[in-house]
């Protein structure tokens, strides 16, 4: 038996990169998985291939429907819901800060910073109904912590992200409701797509020199989702290969 055996998890963002590595690491260890993600296919194929019990579901993590049709999907197929990983999630376009374009700000912050505050709510809505504790973790990132010139609104949604994640803990903590954060360095995922040079330039200054693995961030989302971490709250874990530490330097250029 697994340490998560009898629950039910929710990854949203579930159908590639970190969610589908957090699904699988979740199903490995007992828990029965609902996979959303604005992909059904590619949420559907993730299922699919899970060890346990799991759903697929299409849904927009950024619209009130998109998250009320996964909540339903997992009440009506397992019953319940005991954890969450709000990991869905959108880079936008690198842009130095003048030529930012609105609309893309807005979507990014959609998805990153409107999605899991959606999530939360939902998520703490049905742990009332359930009169319930429960855990959720959100994925922030390196970019929660540290500037950089080319990604405003991914950095902006990130930045948020640890506002929700200390909201949360506060309020889910006397209803044994954990919020914590996981924030990863660089995972070369699907949201890099076409950007290699991103990864290139950035992955050079990694203490660890390489890049990390989707189920590296993984096995941190198990570790917060479980009883190992059952007095850690409004906490954010770095997973960066050492990367938050550098004491960084402005290159001209
Ligand atoms: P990473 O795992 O590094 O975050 P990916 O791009 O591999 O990067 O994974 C992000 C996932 O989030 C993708 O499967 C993508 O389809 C999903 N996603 C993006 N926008 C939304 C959204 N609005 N609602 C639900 N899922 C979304």
């Amino acid at each position: 038996m697994g340490n998560l055996a009898g629950k039910v998890a929710v990854v949203t963002g579930g159908g590639s990169g970190i969610g589908a590595a957090s699904a699988r690491r979740l199903a490995l260890e007992g828990a029965r998985v609902v996979v959303a993600d604005i992909d059904g296919e590619s949420a559907a194929r993730v299922a699919a291939e899970l060890p346990g019990e799991a759903e697929p579901v299409a849904a927009d993590v950024s619209t009130e429907e998109g998250v009320e049709s996964y909540i339903r999907a997992a009440v009506d197929r397992f019953g319940r819901i005991d954890l969450h990983h709000l990991n869905a999630g959108v880079l936008g376009t690198m842009a130095p800060l003048p030529d930012v374009d609105p609309a893309d700000f807005d979507h990014v912050i959609a998805v990153n910073l409107r999605g899991p505050f959606l999530g939360l709510r939902a998520a703490f809505r049905r742990y009332r109904e359930q009169d319930s504790g429960g855990a959720v973790v959100l994925t922030a990132s390196i970019s929660s912590l540290r500037g950089a010139d080319d990604q405003l609104p991914y950095q902006t949604s990130k930045h948020g992200v640890l506002g929700l994640v200390h909201g949360a803990a506060m309020y889910g903590a006397p209803r044994g409701i954990r919020v914590n954060a996981v924030a990863p360095g660089l995972i070369p995922t699907a949201i890099f797509a076409g950007r290699t040079d991103t990864l290139g330039r950035r992955g050079g200054t990694i203490p660890m020199r390489r890049l990390g693995t989707a189920d590296e961030i993984a096995g941190v989302v198990a570790f917060l989702l479980g009883d190992d971490s059952s007095y850690v709250t409004g906490e954010v874990v770095s997973a960066d290969g050492g990367a938050f530490i550098v004491n960084t330097v402005v290159r001209s250029g």
